[in-house]
């Protein structure tokens, strides 16, 4: 078998990959590559697709696959896996980091202090002791940061459209929930429906000063709609790992808007998580090519 990584994987992933077959970096190979290794960055439209005429298997490491045409994948026979459960704490940590660090200015402090500034009465911040927050999609992440809220004392709300039951967030409809939430954390996939679901008619039903992290994916927000509400100061804080593409054109709105709060994609890339993965790869080859 020969396998192609062709993203950022943890380094001791093509060595752990050997007892399989051949392993290359090489994308110059790809027209004779059996599997392919992708994250984020690799794009698997149709175009790519047919120019891998021996591929069998695409595993994203990772949770979205909406960077592989899985329709087209699957009628030419070729495979397709994520990783989906390896990547629930790392995400829910980094939505976690986005949501102190805003409400404590941890980053104007570092600037301005930076800056030689001692912005010591300018800077108030707002504890999360007893706010609301508001989840829109409570799956694997979205259920690990209400755990992860509510050590910190916060009422946990969300909306989902298909899920009827959580043990650690009370359900709401969507204007309910949006209404009611001091802080929102996105959590969604980017489907058709979430496709800038956060929009200037959404963001009207929200409270004034609403503070809203996104983890989920670029495209479910309306980036315009949200740097003006920033600008109106409807909304407080835009706090964002995920982009319309990555990275951003460098005329993305969101880059020079005031307040808002970015992370490289990172939300899968802490170490712990890039080694769960490489063991998820290798449990999905074990199973498709034991013997
Ligand atoms: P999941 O499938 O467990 O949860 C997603 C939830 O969204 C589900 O409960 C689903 O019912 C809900 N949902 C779907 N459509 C909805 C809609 N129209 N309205 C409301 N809720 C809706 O997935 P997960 O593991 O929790 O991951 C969620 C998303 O996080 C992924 O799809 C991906 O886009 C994103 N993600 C980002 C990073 C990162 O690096 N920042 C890493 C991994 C995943």
């Amino acid at each position: 078998m020969k396998i192609l990584i062709s993203d950022a994987f943890d380094p001791s992933l093509p060595d752990r990959l050997k007892k399989f077959g051949e392993v290359t970096e090489d994308k110059g190979q790809l027209s004779t590559i059996e599997v392919v290794l992708i994250r984020s960055k690799t794009k698997c439209t149709q175009e790519y697709i047919d120019s891998a005429p021996a591929l069998k298997m695409i595993i994203r490491g990772g949770v979205g696959l909406d960077n592989v045409d899985q329709p087209y994948a699957k009628s030419r026979g070729i495979k397709v896996f994520n990783t989906a459960a390896a990547s629930s704490v790392a995400v829910a940590e980094l939505a976690c980091a986005h949501l102190i660090a805003i409400p404590n200015r941890l980053i104007e402090g570092h600037v301005t202090m930076s800056a030689g500034k001692w912005d010591k009465k300018q800077l108030k911040r707002t504890e999360l002791f007893k706010k609301t927050l508001g989840l829109l999609g409570i799956g694997r992440i979205g259920t690990e940061v209400a755990i992860r809220a509510k050590a910190f004392g916060m009422h946990v709300i969300a909306y989902d459209k298909y899920v009827q039951k959580s043990d650690h967030a009370k359900l709401l409809p969507l204007d309910d929930m949006v209404a009611q939430a001091d802080f929102i954390s996105i959590h969604t996939p980017l489907t058709d429906e979430t496709k800038a679901m956060v929009n200037t008619a959404l963001i009207a039903k929200m409270k004034d000063g609403v503070i809203i992290v996104n983890t989920g994916r670029g495209k479910v927000i309306n980036d315009a709609d949200v740097v003006a509400a920033l600008a109106s100061g409807k909304l407080r804080a835009y706090g964002t790992d995920v982009w319309e593409s990555d990275p951003p054109p460098d005329t993305s709105p969101l880059l020079k808007a005031p307040n808002v709060f970015m992370t490289p994609h990172i939300g899968a890339s802490s170490k712990e998580n890039l080694l769960r993965i490489g063991d998820i790869i290798i449990e999905i080859l074990e199973e498709h090519y034991s013997g």
